[in-house]
């Protein structure tokens, strides 16, 4: 399985990309995971990556794009992997198809949390609290949501257009949305 995991900061997408990566078996690549352990090492990555993430804005493409091609070339990820929070814009999704294309492979599903607006300030207000993220203050939270909408929510139409979007209502109990997504997903196992 060939897998990305979408919807805005908040929607609970690492939480559900933990549970769908064991299910199937596959490694859940977090670009979000991946730069924030390069921050707290102190690469010359994780400095670079700060720099935006601090803000709310997006790293610059040409050093994500090789940081997940580096990624998807380990030998864990050759029998397939979910992505969380890749690709984030029109030049990744390009990247990622070149990617994918090279593996003699294909792309089977993008995941689409669709959640409650207000509820996700919530969500990330106290996930702010609960793991002291850098970027979770309010004015950070609503730059990032905002770059998602300019940046990342046109992304779902280009995997739309291609019949890959499965949209799953993330709001609610944590448990409650696995199992949607394992349902849809069973759907596209058994095709
Ligand atoms: P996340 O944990 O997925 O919300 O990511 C946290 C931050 O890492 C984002 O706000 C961006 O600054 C950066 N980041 C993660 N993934 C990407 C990506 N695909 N493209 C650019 N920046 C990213």
């Amino acid at each position: 399985m060939r897998l990305i995991i979408m919807g805005p900061p908040g929607a609970g997408k690492g939480t559900q990309a933990k549970f769908i990566a064991e299910h199937f078996e596959i490694p859940a690549i977090s670009t979000g995971d991946i730069f924030r352990a390069n921050v707290s090492q102190g690469t010359p990555l994780g400095v670079e990556a700060a720099s935006y993430m601090d803000k709310g804005e997006y790293v610059p493409d040409s050093i994500t794009n090789l940081m997940v091609r580096n990624r998807i070339d380990e030998p864990d990820a050759a029998q397939g992997f979910l992505l969380d929070g890749y690709p984030r814009t029109l030049a990744q999704v390009e990247e990622l198809d070149g990617m994918i294309k090279y593996t003699g492979h294909a792309l089977d599903a993008v995941v689409v949390l669709t959640v409650d607006k207000d509820e996700i300030v919530q969500r990330l207000l106290q996930r702010a609290e609960l793991e002291g993220r850098a970027d979770d203050t309010e004015d950070v939270i609503r730059r990032r949501q905002e770059v998602y909408l300019e940046e990342t929510a046109p992304l779902i139409e280009v995997y739309k257009g291609r019949g890959l979007v499965h949209e799953i209502d993330g709001m609610g109990d944590v448990g409650d949305v696995t199992k949607r997504i394992f349902d849809e997903l069973d759907i596209v196992t058994e095709s």
